[in-house]
């Protein structure tokens, strides 16, 4: 052992092992059947994709060569050619699903529309005729900023139908986020609504979008989507709205087959960690990464309802609301607005009024449900639900287990996904049904993902050991690269170790070899010669009866190295005082050793998040330290948690 190795502190066994009602009915039948073709996968990569690319996919012409891996370089599916809107819409036409509920969609102010397969596939097909009218085409790009609405499903595909890449901009980004990710891909169209609705307010997107392409010359074209009736001003020449463009475009539209490695898109990660990195996508691998581990991960069935809350700003709205789940033919929700609006309850009732039967949401959301209190939830039925999902920070056990007892009722298995966006797809999670599974563990890797956590120099670290998670082989539905910037694409990923991806997280592989996320490894603790992941303290204070959501941060201290700084949110109904702080520096103590005892215990009304809902560490620290924050927080969600926090000082 080095000392740069990182100390496991946890002390999380409860295991929970599937009904035998949803172990009857899972779509990989077995767990024997999982280890087979897990080995499959990884033994023989280029039979095994080679056979789900076969079977998954659509192609217009087939593929001649499985992977070209010439590090950190991947091509997939070579000589192949397809559609990627044809592979989420065509291919159900004509069939049982072609009246089937493609999307149900819910707005803020309670508004729905269902929209089929049929309908979906019309809307696209005219949308791509207008985009070629435009001259958008293939290798464009196109930036949608839009609100979760079904125009910007929509957009999406028609985008991937004529060959443009599209980049997604999250709706609650500023003028300034957007003209920067316009200028970095050189968009040529935008995409957008007149505005959003969020918290019975309007969001004024195309507002914003003006202001933005005050400094984005590449944009020629802007669509503006009516959604709210807000007043807004069209450029002449410049602004077009959707419903104008709409009208005499033909409804079919003849797909073309494009490269298996034709890009689909640019998105640009949270900003955790710093500046947002424009991470591209390519077709036929991110696609049957997607498609592959919905089907599996999801153990969708056709007459699922299936609600992902996150944004399609998001790669898990690209991934987990679009392609994997329109692919697979399932039929999904979307929502508008905000999760406590007109109170905190919305999630459960839509559940209800629409017997939605899969939930994936963050850990971010389900500390805020438990914030808000039971009684919230006690008032719905939450029958239809069959299955939870958790993806995008760690999910503290208590968190679980409360996600398990109020949402599931126990009955439900969670799966608590482990991805990125330049990973594309799922890469580590329970199959449910299958796997037994323990709070807090994003369990065990997806078929093809070779995960391993390694030392500084690249070796395997014994079991229960901490460590650095990197991925040691290509897979499908990997980044290709970083938009315009290949140098960093290598630097970041590829460099830490030769021709290893590298994930930036830290995580310890178990005794039965389950993956467990200690944090980011630049957030990693060093406390008195211990190296600490944030992720097992904060699951600790969050395991205190009083504690909703906490945040553990270094601050410089001359004996320890680091002295730990801890960030605390109170439940609902509970004070801050100064015994309290004592209550729960004692009880981290007790949960994960003395090791651990926060030296210094911050109450704060609020964390300060990325718009993803992500903690953002890294300023924590910077308060801690008593600096003033410097780092990039253009993907900060609400600086006023910073102001308020630095202002305590
Ligand atoms: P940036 O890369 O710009 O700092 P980001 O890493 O937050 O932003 P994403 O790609 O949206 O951007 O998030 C991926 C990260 O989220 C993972 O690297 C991991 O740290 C965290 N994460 C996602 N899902 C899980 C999970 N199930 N368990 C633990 N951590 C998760
Ligand atoms: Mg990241």
């Amino acid at each position: 052992m080095t000392d740069q190795t990182i100390t496991s502190v946890s002390r999380e066994h409860r295991l929970i092992r599937p009904s035998a009602e949803f172990k009857a009915q899972a779509n990989l039948g077995s767990d024997a059947t999982y280890k087979r073709l897990y080995a499959e996968s990884v033994n023989s990569p280029e039979e095994f994709w080679g056979r789900q690319a076969k079977e998954h996919l659509v192609w217009r012409k087939p593929f001649k060569k499985v992977l070209r891996w010439s590090p950190p370089h991947a091509e997939w599916f070579l000589g192949g050619k397809l559609n990627v809107s044809e592979n989420c819409l065509d291919r159900h036409l004509g069939t049982a699903r072609e009246n089937k509920a493609a999307l149900i969609f819910e707005g803020e102010p309670g508004d729905v529309r269902t929209i089929t397969y049929k309908q979906l596939h019309f809307h696209v097909c005219r949308l791509a005729h207008i985009f070629e009218n435009m001259g958008i085409g293939a290798g464009d790009r196109v930036a949608i900023y839009m609100p979760m609405i079904p125009e910007a499903v929509m957009a999406m595909l028609a985008c991937a139908r004529v060959g443009a890449i599209h980049t997604v901009v999250f709706g609650g980004f500023s003028p300034e986020a957007l003209k920067d990710r316009i200028n970095d891909c050189q968009a040529k169209l935008v995409i957008t609504a007149d505005g959003g609705w969020r918290r019975g307010k309007i969001v004024e997107l195309k507002a914003n979008v003006d202001r933005a392409l005050e400094g984005a010359p590449s944009v020629q074209t802007v669509m503006v989507v009516r959604r709210c009736g807000n007043e807004i001003t069209m450029v002449d020449g410049r602004d077009v709205w959707w419903k104008e463009a709409w009208l005499g475009a033909p409804n079919t539209h003849e797909a073309k087959g494009f490269d298996a490695e034709h890009p689909l898109f640019i998105l640009y990660t949270s900003g955790s960690t710093g500046k947002p990195k424009g991470v591209l996508h390519t077709s036929a691998g991110y696609l049957l990464g997607c498609k592959l581990s919905s089907q599996y991960v999801f153990d969708l069935k056709e007459n699922d309802r299936y609600f992902c809350s996150a944004d399609i700003g998001w790669v898990t709205g690209h991934s987990y609301v679009v392609y994997g789940l329109l692919s697979n033919g399932a039929t999904i929700f979307i929502y508008e607005g905000a999760p406590n609006h007109p109170e905190p309850d919305r999630f459960w009732q839509m559940i209800d009024r629409h017997g939605l039967t899969i939930l994936y949401t963050a850990p971010t959301a389900i500390r805020a449900f438990m914030r808000w209190g039971d009684n919230y939830v006690l008032r719905h039925r939450l029958d239809s639900l069959r299955l939870l999902g958790s993806v995008g920070e760690p999910i503290n056990p208590e968190a679980w287990m409360w996600y398990h007892r109020m949402i599931g009722k126990k009955r439900c298995p969670i799966v608590d996904t482990w991805w990125q966006t330049e990973t594309g797809a799922i890469m580590i999670a329970p199959l449910p049904g299958l796997t037994p599974l323990k709070p807090g563990s994003a369990t065990r890797p997806f078929f093809g993902v070779v995960a391993k956590v390694v030392d500084e120099r690249g070796r395997e670290v014994p079991r229960n050991t901490g460590g650095k998670l990197v991925i040691t082989k290509p897979w499908p539905s990997m980044l290709r690269t970083l938009w315009g910037d290949d140098e960093r694409y290598k630097k970041a990923y590829w460099s830490e170790i030769k021709d290893v991806y590298f994930t930036g997280d830290g995580a310890r592989q178990d005794e039965d070899g389950y993956f467990w996320i200690v944090g980011r490894i630049d957030d990693v603790l060093n406390v008195s010669g211990h190296r600490i992941g944030t992720a097992e303290v904060e699951s600790a204070l969050v395991s205190h009866p009083a504690v909703a959501e906490a945040a553990a941060v270094g601050r410089p201290d001359e004996f320890k190295g680091q002295a730990l700084v801890v960030f605390v949110c109170l439940k609902a109904g509970h004070t801050a005082t100064d015994p309290l702080k004592e209550e729960l520096r004692s009880h981290v103590a007790k949960e994960i050793g003395s090791l651990a005892r926060p030296d210094v215990i911050r109450f704060a009304a609020a964390l300060p998040k990325t718009r993803s809902g992500k903690i953002m560490r890294r300023i924590l620290k910077e308060i801690a330290t008593g600096g003033i924050v410097k780092g990039d927080t253009t993907t900060l969600e609400d600086f006023s948690v910073v102001a308020s926090l630095q202002a305590e000082e």
